[in-house]
């Protein structure tokens, strides 16, 4: 109630304060004729003038007017060492000093408007606070919930499908139950977390966990809750969460959304945007700050890492950054399993069946199938939810209000499926290529599916044989749609650019085309917007540029006639490893081994 007197105050005072500047400007003190200073001597000398009051500034007076009646007028005066014998040598009957008052009513206008401005800036932010619903004047502090311990404890048991994102926060777990454990050795602990992933695969969830398996409070705030219309509103709700948590530690902090102020600072034209990077920078000092022995871990989530500013990825900041991906056959069972635990399922349902149905799906989709089935029964009268009411769900979430880009058709996935087969078989198949580690199919970031090469050993040195190698594998993918569908796809852009990236880098700076020699044509920088003729410093000819042009296409070519070639040769062996992979999604490297071996060549 408080605040309801506090601002019915504000609104009486900006109302008076309005009146009164209102009246001001619609009823000017009394009108007085401005007259310059000559006329005023002039008058003053015809003896027309009755009265005057002189200030320093200002001399204001009567006088009689050209038709007689008596005006009030004013001037300006100037140094006129006379003016007080003129004034009594024509007889003017009154004439007195005034006292210099107009900073007084300059003053009061003044500090009339700077009332105004307040009084309106205040309103706004009250009503912005209520529209939140929230207390008055507590913009400032943090809107981090924490999470009541005596509600039912989110545990890793509640998180399927993401084991390897598990596996690598069991360290902060382990920290979080007995800081001392590890800074007794001097040891130092991650402060930061960074959990990238798609929307609804978990993030926020394994967060939730971290905190109940180790059985500490959970902080939990939106970056873009930060991000306010104030300049130094996000910055100083940070450093609330950051001293609520550290009156609770150990403690989780979790930040959602940290694009919403993580951005590249210098990213987008016209600079940065001031209150998302004071409260970046807030973030980073309360990071910074973190003793070791203080016990809180800040967990951040996001769905845009490319965004991310690279200070938050500093070590000593969020120096751990974990993948959670959108999940495999295995780990949609697996969560369609934990959802369907306070579900009735009929006796005749398989979860395996629906796992296999829904491909891109991520936890939350899952979650929201089984609910929706759920419904659906009920709506029904049935029993239990059977199988048809999963598929019909299915269906629902797939066209649902939010129709995600991420979920594939079965023909999509075959295709992706042969087109990752192609790669890893070219790659398999072709000396001194990397080892394929995994294979997937499960989109990750913008990638329908990817092949992950990793190197036995530290490289420094790549040979010509190497790099033809590495173009091979990178046109395997489109090769092997090309022989099975007939058609290519959009799918291999990023190969292609990569291929022709490093071709031309073959030519122009290593020196790797017989054509053109061992010359290092660097390409001319493209800073178009300097309003410099890009051409002018290509350094070399109009020719030389045609003959690099023929070179890159021939090595990209080459690449891909042997990239066929293999396929083509070995097509029984990329049906074989193309079926495993859209049936299981995944494959390591010891799978592929055993598909290969399976099929002598
Ligand atoms: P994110 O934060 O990545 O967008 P959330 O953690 O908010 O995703 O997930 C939303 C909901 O989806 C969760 O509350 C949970 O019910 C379900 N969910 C998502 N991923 C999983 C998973 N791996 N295991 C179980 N449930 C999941
Ligand atoms: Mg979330
Ligand atoms: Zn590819």
């Amino acid at each position: 109630m408080e605040n309801k007197n506090l601002k019915q105050l504000a609104v009486w005072a900006m109302g008076l304060v309005l009146l009164l500047l209102l009246f001001q400007s619609i009823h000017p003190p009394i009108p007085e004729l401005e007259i310059p200073y000559s006329t005023f001597k002039t008058k003053l000398a015809q003896g027309n003038v009755s009265q005057v009051r002189m200030r320093p500034d200002l001399i204001r007076g009567e006088m009689k007017g050209d038709d007689g009646k008596t005006e009030k007028f004013r001037t300006l005066p100037l140094p006129d060492l006379n003016l007080v014998s003129d004034l009594e040598k024509y007889k003017v009957q009154k004439f007195e000093g005034e006292p210099d008052r107009s900073w007084v009513t300059g003053l009061i206008v003044n500090v009339g408007w700077i009332i105004l401005f307040f009084g309106l800036w205040w309103l706004l932010v009250i009503r912005q606070v209520q529209i939140g619903g929230k207390q008055a004047l507590s913009f400032g502090r943090s809107r981090a919930k924490q999470v009541d311990d005596k509600k039912k404890k989110t545990t890793f048991a509640d998180v399927a499908g993401c084991d390897e994102s598990k596996e690598e926060l069991q360290e902060i777990i382990e920290f979080l139950k007995s800081p001392e454990k590890f800074t007794k050795l001097g040891g130092k602990m991650p402060r930061g977390v960074l959990l990238f992933g798609a929307p609804g695969t978990g993030k926020t969830l394994l967060a939730r966990a971290v905190a109940g398996e180790a059985g500490v409070p959970f902080f939990a705030a939106s970056a873009s809750e930060f991000v306010e219309m104030f300049v130094g509103v996000g910055a100083s709700r940070v450093r609330d969460l950051f001293d609520q948590a550290k009156k609770a530690a150990p403690a989780v902090i979790f930040v959602d959304e940290l694009d919403a102020v993580g951005r590249h600072r210098f990213a987008g034209i016209g600079g940065g945007h001031d209150e998302r990077e004071q409260t970046l920078n807030q973030l980073l000092i309360e990071l910074d700050g973190f003793e070791q022995n203080q016990g809180i871990v800040l967990i951040a989530a996001t769905n845009r890492p490319d965004v991310i500013d690279p200070a938050l990825l500093r070590p000593g900041r969020f120096d751990r950054q974990i993948v959670v991906s959108l999940p495999d056959i295995k780990g949609r069972e697996a969560i369609l399993k934990v959802h369907s635990r306070d579900v009735k399922m009929a006796a005749a349902v398989d979860l395996s069946v629906i796992a296999r149905r829904t491909p891109g799906f991520s936890g939350a989709d899952l979650a929201n199938v089984i609910n929706e089935a759920a419904l659906l029964a009920a709506r029904r009268n049935k029993e239990a939810v059977e199988l048809s009411e999963l598929e019909e769900s299915i269906e629902r979430v797939m066209a649902g209000p939010q129709k995600k880009s991420s979920l594939m058709s079965e023909r999509e996935k075959k295709i992706v499926a042969y087109h990752e087969s192609g790669h890893t078989l070219v790659a398999k198949m072709l000396p001194n290529t990397d080892p394929v580690h995994k294979v997937s199919i499960i989109s990750r970031g913008h990638a329908l599916g990817y092949t992950l090469q990793l190197p036995t050993e530290d490289k420094y040195l790549t040979s010509r044989t190497d790099i033809t190698n590495r173009l091979a594998v990178l046109l395997g993918g489109r090769c092997a749609e090309e022989l099975t569908f007939n058609e290519i796809t959009t799918g291999a852009s990023d190969d292609l650019a990569k291929a022709s990236s490093y071709a031309l880098k073959m030519v122009t700076e290593f020196g790797m085309s017989d054509k053109i020699g061992p010359l290092a044509l660097k390409k001319p920088t493209q800073e178009v917007f300097l309003g410099r003729d890009i051409t002018q410093n290509a350094g070399y000819s109009e020719r030389t540029a045609q003959l690099i042009d023929e070179e890159v296409k021939r090595i990209v070519m080459d690449a891909q006639t042997k990239a066929r070639e293999l396929l083509t040769k070995h097509k029984k062996i990329l049906d074989d490893l193309a079926a495993k992979l859209f049936d299981r999604e995944v494959l390591t490297g010891e799978d592929i081994d055993a598909i290969l071996a399976a099929n002598p060549a």
